[in-house]
């Protein structure tokens, strides 16, 4: 794409921006009204993670913690009590480090610069450039999945993700750099053309106003494209999940998780390992396996980043009032909705009918 051609399409995407950008909470109407702390959070949520998914966990955080110096005082658990369901905890355990880090070294205002804002805990190269555009309309590269998909057809690369990525960032790179008008408008628009019309499927080549550059459309390969290698096959592993009363019925037993790992400082379900064969996992040693009853019909499965996992209930009364190892404790059934539990064990939780 030529120079000329580069200005047309910024500006084509600018029009069509202005008229059907997508209403999200965190969105300003202008930029002087833009707060940076909402741009962050929503950032931060929107990680791995869909806009559906993410507004009502935005809107809550807000409501709670209205700035970032309120987030900067909340407790972790409290924290990660709200982030519950929303998955990748390492992302709470960074937001809490992040504000506090605003609120006692930047007097609560977060930098414009990338450097800086690529510094603070949990933030990386795309939330950085996405937070110098948006919060503070600064030109930046800020390349999504679907600024990737809009790059591959308008320039017809047939390359496989994710081997294209650093030529789409270029591409994109192309484009987005230099003296323009509007870089925090023009970021965002590219990702709203990915999210609704250049959408993985079916994209509606016919209203968008790339039309006339995109090679893909010229080329009738729009919705082939972009290509993706096949993925291998996620690695199984396997466990056992307790549902654990005592004595009288009332109570349930929880774990807190370890600070480190996977779900860290999560409270959940007790589990065993949680590993490739099924006979290998060994039951926690808190339960006599007396009077455990495994039940392989109660069965929950759950897709994590690197691998998926199978769980089957156990069952058992413990009649104990004190709990001696680390991270159990007993929690009125009543009670349960009060607990943010990560999916895998909400999954377990409405399997067993206490439904939030
Ligand atoms: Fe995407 Fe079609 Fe627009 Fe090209 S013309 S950018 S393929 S929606």
């Amino acid at each position: 794409m030529n120079q000329k051609q580069a200005t047309y399409m910024r500006e084509q995407l600018l029009d069509w921006y202005d008229e059907n950008k997508r209403a999200m909470p965190w969105r300003a109407t202008s930029y002087a009204q833009c707060d940076p702390y909402k741009t962050w959070l929503s950032e931060i949520m929107l990680q791995q993670t869909t806009v559906p998914a993410v507004v009502p966990y935005f809107l809550k955080f807000i409501k709670k913690w209205p700035s970032v110096e309120d987030l900067a005082q909340a407790e972790q658990d409290d924290v990660m009590n709200d982030w519950a369901g929303l998955g990748y905890y390492a992302r709470a355990r960074n937001l809490l480090k992040c504000a506090k880090v605003v609120a006692n070294d930047y007097g609560g205002q977060f930098p414009d610069d990338y450097a800086a804002l690529k510094a603070l805990p949990g933030i990386g190269d795309y939330t950085a450039s996405a937070i110098r555009a948006i919060a503070f309309d600064k030109p930046a590269n800020v390349v999504d999945g679907n600024v990737e998909r809009v790059m591959a057809r308008l320039h017809a690369v047939r390359q496989p993700l994710p081997d294209s990525k650093p030529k789409l960032k270029a591409l994109a790179a192309a484009l987005a750099e230099g003296e323009h008008d509007r870089p925090g408008d023009y970021a965002q628009s590219l990702m709203d053309l990915g999210a609704t019309i250049c959408t993985p499927k079916s994209p509606k080549c016919l209203i968008c106003p790339l039309r006339t550059l995109c090679d893909a459309y010229a080329q009738g390969v729009a919705e082939a494209l972009p290509r993706k290698k096949k993925k291998k096959p996620q690695p199984q592993r396997y466990g056992y999940i307790y549902w654990v009363l005592d004595e009288s019925n009332t109570r349930l037993l929880l774990h807190k998780r370890p600070d480190k790992g996977l779900l860290a400082g999560m409270t959940g379900l007790p589990t065993s390992e949680w590993v490739p064969d099924i006979d290998a996992a060994k039951h926690i040693e808190l339960l006599p396996e007396t009077s455990l009853d495994v039940d392989e019909s109660k069965m929950i499965k759950h897709t994590f980043t690197h691998f998926d996992l199978t769980l089957y209930g156990g069952f058992a009364r413990l009649d104990k009032k004190s709990l001696s190892q680390d991270g159990y404790f007993w929690y009125d059934l009543k009670d349960l909705p009060s607990i943010g539990f990560p999916t895998v064990f909400k999954k377990f939780v409405n399997l067993m009918g206490h439904n939030k």
